[in-house]
């Protein structure tokens, strides 16, 4: 009987596990991908850059005389009717940690299997499964450094090859049209402007990481922090929709390692800060929605989106060069830098004293690579309230940080129109991504005056600190 090969995250054919089985069972494969609860409530830019994914796996499995059967709905309602309807005796998919996936499995498991399926998943998105790492006492982990010593030794299966064919059914069942779903229609504002921007599908990304890290991983451990040159792999959008396997990307950093690249073991860390936000949202799911640290809940955030300041962040004018530019990166490119994403959440949740979730869900709805553990563990990391977060008196100053990593205003320029005479194709291309209604144009003058002067800003939220016990 045909065994299902449940697409969700994972849309590569190279290294993975799943796809691996199911072609090597002999049995006749019907890969199908949902657009179930889950994927329907993602915000408008990871929904689309999913749907670009998926159409783009569709055309990677014709290549092996195979195809990619879409469907919509519940997920369990959906995979109970397609195995009953395909005789499939089999379903396979790639493990999930975040709640609400994991929700969603359990029920399409005990379903599945209530009607004599083997139903079950298999590891792949992370590199080390959350509940095999524990401390001495025997909990999680809440800390990287300790983290990263119980885990950088372990050994990661080097990634394989993808099949050359997977086996048809002998009838294909029928698919939905992507077309017909829509799943760009919320991102009609900034498509056509982000479009050029994206790295798309899984030859992209091998790519992608040959590149890196057969060179620039070498100045990694510097370059990383200007985002005014491209010091990074720019893997992540890749690495959230499974387009590349995270563990090769940690075999290509073994490899430049053991070639003597200086930036590869810095690298290796921040592919192990992917799992360990994993490991924190597996453990504590609370970190995605609530104050990771509890304390923070009297702490007296702003959760008003509609102030004018917080818009003021959203469009890149606050004023403070750095943090425009990055709402402006986010904007055009649905990416933003790391260092930018530090200083953005940094003056949002700080200077600002908006709460973290307003930031996240901001980025939730504009990044192309939302990750849901990262995100949160980025922004509650930058707030303070998260675990191992930067301490609540150490504020970044916008101004100096400035000075230091885009020194020759590279990032600044290429982003913001106000700045210059003759501002370059990124800068202008926000003016094509944005509503109208938001009334920009690059000729406005630049603020005069900050929304929220750095220095105020940071005094204040520290005066509001100090006043409570932590
Ligand atoms: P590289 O520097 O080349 O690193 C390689 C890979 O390691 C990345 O692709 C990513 O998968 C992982 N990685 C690197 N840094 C981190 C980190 N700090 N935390 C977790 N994983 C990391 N990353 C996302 O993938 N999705 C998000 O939604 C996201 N939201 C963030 C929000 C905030 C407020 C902050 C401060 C960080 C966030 N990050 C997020 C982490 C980080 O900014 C991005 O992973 C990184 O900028 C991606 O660029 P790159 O692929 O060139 O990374």
């Amino acid at each position: 009987s045909p065994v299902i090969w449940w697409v969700r995250r994972d849309l590569r054919l190279t290294d993975n596990s799943v796809l691996d089985r199911a072609a090597k069972s002999g049995r006749p494969v019907i890969p199908v991908f949902v657009l179930d609860e889950v994927f329907e409530s993602h915000g408008a830019a990871p929904k689309w850059r999913l749907g670009l994914g998926v159409e783009h796996l569709a055309e990677r499995l014709a290549g092996i005389g195979s195809r990619l059967i879409l469907r919509r709905g519940t997920a369990q309602v959906v995979l109970e009717g397609l195995a009953a309807e395909t005789g499939a005796g089999a379903v396979w998919w790639t493990r999930a940690y975040d709640p609400a996936s994991i929700e969603r499995d359990e029920g399409v498991k005990s379903a599945l299997t209530g009607r004599g399926i083997d139903a079950g998943s298999v590891p792949g998105h992370i590199l080390v499964e959350p509940w095999t790492v524990e401390t001495k006492q025997g909990g999680y982990y809440k800390v990287f450094t300790p983290y990263w010593r119980a885990v950088k030794d372990r050994d990661v299966p080097a990634p394989f090859d993808a099949p050359t064919e997977l086996r048809p059914p002998a009838r294909w069942p029928d698919s939905d049209r992507i077309e017909d779903w829509g799943m760009g229609t919320a991102m009609d504002r900034g498509a056509a402007v982000v479009r050029p921007w994206l790295n798309l599908g899984e030859e992209a990304a091998q790519a992608r990481l040959a590149a890196f890290s057969g060179d620039r991983i070498d100045g990694y451990e510097t370059q990383r922090n200007h985002p005014g040159v491209e010091g990074t792999s720019g893997l992540s959008e890749n690495l959230t929709y499974g387009e590349i396997s995270v563990r090769a990307c940690w075999h290509a950093g073994l490899r430049a390692q053991e070639d003597g690249k200086a930036g590869a073991a810095t690298w290796l860390k921040e592919l192990v800060w992917r799992d360990f936000a994993y490991h924190l949202m597996f453990h504590t799911p609370h970190l995605l929605t609530e104050n990771w640290r509890r304390e923070w809940d009297t702490f007296p955030w702003n959760e008003d989106e509609q102030l004018p300041e917080v818009t003021a962040w959203k469009r890149g004018r606050t004023g403070i060069p750095f943090v425009d530019a990055a709402m402006r990166e986010l904007f055009v490119t649905g990416r933003m830098h790391n260092r930018a994403r530090m200083i953005a959440a940094s003056y949002l949740t700080k200077n600002l004293m908006s709460h973290w979730r307003i930031g996240s869900r901001w980025f939730e709805d504009t990044l192309v690579d939302w990750d849901p553990a990262s995100n949160a563990l980025g922004w509650q990391w930058a707030s303070g309230s998260g675990p191992d977060a930067a301490p609540y008196f150490r504020v970044f100053n916008p101004v100096t940080q400035l000075d230091k990593f885009d020194k020759d205003r590279a990032y600044v320029t290429r982003f913001l129109a106000e700045l210059s005479d003759d501002p370059p194709a990124p800068a202008l291309a926000f003016y094509d991504a944005i509503p109208r209604s938001w009334r920009m144009s690059p000729d406005d003058p630049y603020p005069e005056h900050p929304v929220v002067d750095p220095k105020e800003g940071r005094d204040r939220a520290i005066a509001a600190y100090g006043n409570r016990d932590f």
